[in-house]
């Protein structure tokens, strides 16, 4: 159990030790060496709880380390991060189960003519596992002197009086089910900063109650996707056949098709990750309407189709996990309503937590380093004055490239959610031309539908939460809370019949006695799809203990 004393007051806190996290860090170490600087982290070891595809877009990066490290390049865990440079890229529409046409020159062509789609383009970018890359930055920011810190689990900004945050209240350690103190109880310390940095990736839980409490809005309510992902280990001739450098994005079936088929938003993709072995995922938009879907359904009939099935059948799974992704883009960037700041006072917000992702490119790593950067900019410029770092932040994103590419991406997202992806995309292509468009949150777009497309057998989430190696303090209450069992009885179960048992990725819910509840709490893979796609909004997600989670190594 982590010792908290020890670390109770720093210059600056930074919540989550992620891409966005660390690379504050590290950059602050590098404009003000004598600055000091704890990073915490709910996961047991570095990377346990990061999960991506992953592109990468390499300035940023190479950015933040020329000043940090030089001669990075060279070092061992460089050349085995960065190992494969992308030299192929295949945009594949999929109109069946059999069919695949390749669309990449016609994403030239969007190139060529300036249109957001060109920004699909992935040639030069890095294919990554994010957990060894932030394993990779967290030991770089070690290395630099900073506290980096795994096993604490933040719950709350702590105030000074009403406004000014004073620091970060930790999750309490060592309760029983029953809310009773275990002899190795430890209460949650409140750590003290100057600074706070929240950098807790998609819908993080200290994030959004400091939006409440700070009275930050958002233009466009923020949409959510879960991406589910296979590590899969392969024969060395699907490797070779595939391609170390080789990226595929594919469009339409299983979750698209254009003659009265499913709607949805989003596609499957194929990486090369390291030798003989791919990395196979699905990302669908939370807006689905099929209250039986599963996204694990979807990576089925993906996997089976015809053009994916060459590369891996056979195959072993040999890691699993699932994650969502901030999809509203610019619109639901959360600001405070007077000054337009990303954060408030002394916290700012980073990364994902902030929706810094492109859906044009589905990136959004580059950008989450990038705010790292702008965040350990604007903290060095207010050191005497601390209220203004998130204003200053703010400005600093307003000038980089994240709000270049996030506003020529900004209707993207919306126009898909507005007119359904057959509509939507060919519409998307105008691009800020126009309008913004109304969209509902994604748990509203449930219906009594079904999906058509469901694989033969079902999903075998046992399997998958083994080898995400998810795992739980078995003694401490459950950290998923259903606010109002009744209407899970008198008003989900007759129409949707509990969507929750359905489409959580690591088999949490299930009826007990006919009641809907988490059964298996343990098992959760801290994708927090349950309290955005709860049809009403029916489920609170609290961080448990620190430590507990899945355990990616290679994600
Ligand atoms: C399936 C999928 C595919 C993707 N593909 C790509 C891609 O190809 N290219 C790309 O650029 N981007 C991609 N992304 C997006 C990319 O992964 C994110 O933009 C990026 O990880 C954001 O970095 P971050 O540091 O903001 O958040 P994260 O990487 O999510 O890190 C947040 C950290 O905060 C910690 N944390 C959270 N809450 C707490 C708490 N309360 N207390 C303590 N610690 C906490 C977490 O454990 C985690 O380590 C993809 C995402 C997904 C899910
Ligand atoms: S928790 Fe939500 S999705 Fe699950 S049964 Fe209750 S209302 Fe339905
Ligand atoms: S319980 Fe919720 S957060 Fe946990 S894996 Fe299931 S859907 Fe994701």
């Amino acid at each position: 159990m982590p010792n908290h004393t020890e670390y109770s007051r720093a210059s600056v806190l930074v919540v989550g030790a992620g891409p966005a996290g660390l690379s504050t860090a590290i950059q602050l170490k590098v404009l003000k060496p004598e600055i000091d600087v704890c990073v915490i982290d709910k996961a047991l070891e570095l990377g346990n709880h990061n999960l991506s595809g992953a592109v990468l877009e390499k300035e940023p990066l190479a950015a933040l380390l020329d000043a940090a490290k030089p001669g990075w390049r060279d070092t061992d865990e460089a050349k085995q991060v960065l190992a494969n440079v992308i030299d192929k890229d295949d945009i594949m529409f999929l109109p069946g189960r059999n069919m695949a046409f390749g669309i990449f020159p016609m994403i030239k062509m969007a190139r060529g003519m300036g249109l957001g789609f060109g920004q699909m383009i992935h040639h030069g970018d890095y294919s990554v596992s994010i957990s060894r890359l932030t394993k990779w930055l967290g030991g770089i920011a070690r290395g630099l002197g900073i506290e980096v810190l795994t096993s604490f689990a933040a719950d709350h900004v702590v105030f000074d009086g009403q406004s000014v945050a004073m620091g970060v209240k930790l999750v309490d350690q060592g309760v029983n089910k029953e809310g009773h103190h275990q002899p190795n109880y430890v209460e949650g310390e409140t750590l003290q900063a100057k600074f706070i940095v929240l950098a807790e990736g998609c819908d993080g839980l200290v994030t959004e109650r400091f939006v409440e409490k700070a009275g930050l809005k958002r233009e466009s309510p923020q949409l959510f996707s879960l991406g589910v992902k296979e590590l899969i280990k392969v024969t060395p001739e699907q490797y070779n056949k595939f391609t170390r450098g080789r990226v595929v994005h594919a469009m339409g079936y299983p979750i698209w098709t254009p003659v009265r088929g499913p709607g949805m938003f989003g596609g499957g993709i194929v990486y090369a990750g390291e030798q003989d072995h791919l990395s196979v995922g699905m990302i669908v938009g939370l807006d689905w309407k099929y209250h039986d879907f599963n996204t694990q359904d979807a990576l089925v009939r993906f996997k089976e189709h015809k053009f994916v099935k060459q590369f891996i059948e056979g195959g072993t799974v040999v890691e699993a996990g699932a994650k969502m992704i901030p999809e509203g883009g610019w619109y639901a960037v959360p600001r405070d309503p007077q000054t337009r700041s990303i954060g408030k006072g002394n916290v700012m917000i980073l990364g994902d937590g902030a929706g810094f992702v492109n859906m044009l490119k589905i990136k959004g790593l580059h950008n989450a380093i990038d705010s790292g950067i702008q965040a350990a900019k604007a903290i060095v410029a207010s050191l005497d004055s601390p209220n203004a770092a998130a204003e200053k932040y703010t400005a600093n994103v307003e000038q980089s490239n994240i709000a270049k590419e996030m506003k020529l991406a900004q209707n993207f997202r919306q126009t898909v959610a507005k007119f359904g992806p057959l509509q939507g995309m060919p519409l998307s292509v105008l691009g800020r031309w126009l309008p913004k468009f109304h969209v509902e949150k994604d748990y509203e777009m449930m219906t009594a539908a079904s999906y058509r497309l469901k694989p033969d057998m079902t999903f075998d989430k046992d399997t998958f939460t083994a080898v995400a190696a998810t795992a739980h303090r078995e003694e401490q209450p459950s950290h998923l809370r259903i606010v109002d069992p009744a209407i899970c009885m008198t008003k989900c179960l007759p129409i949707f019949q509990a969507p929750c048992i359905t489409f959580c990725p690591a088999g949490v819910y299930e009826a007990i006695h006919g009641q809907p509840k988490p059964a298996n709490p343990s098992n959760c893979l801290h994708c927090k799809t349950c309290q955005r796609k709860c049809p009403f909004d029916n489920i609170r997600w609290t961080a448990p203990e620190g430590g507990g989670g899945p355990r990616y190594k290679r994600m």
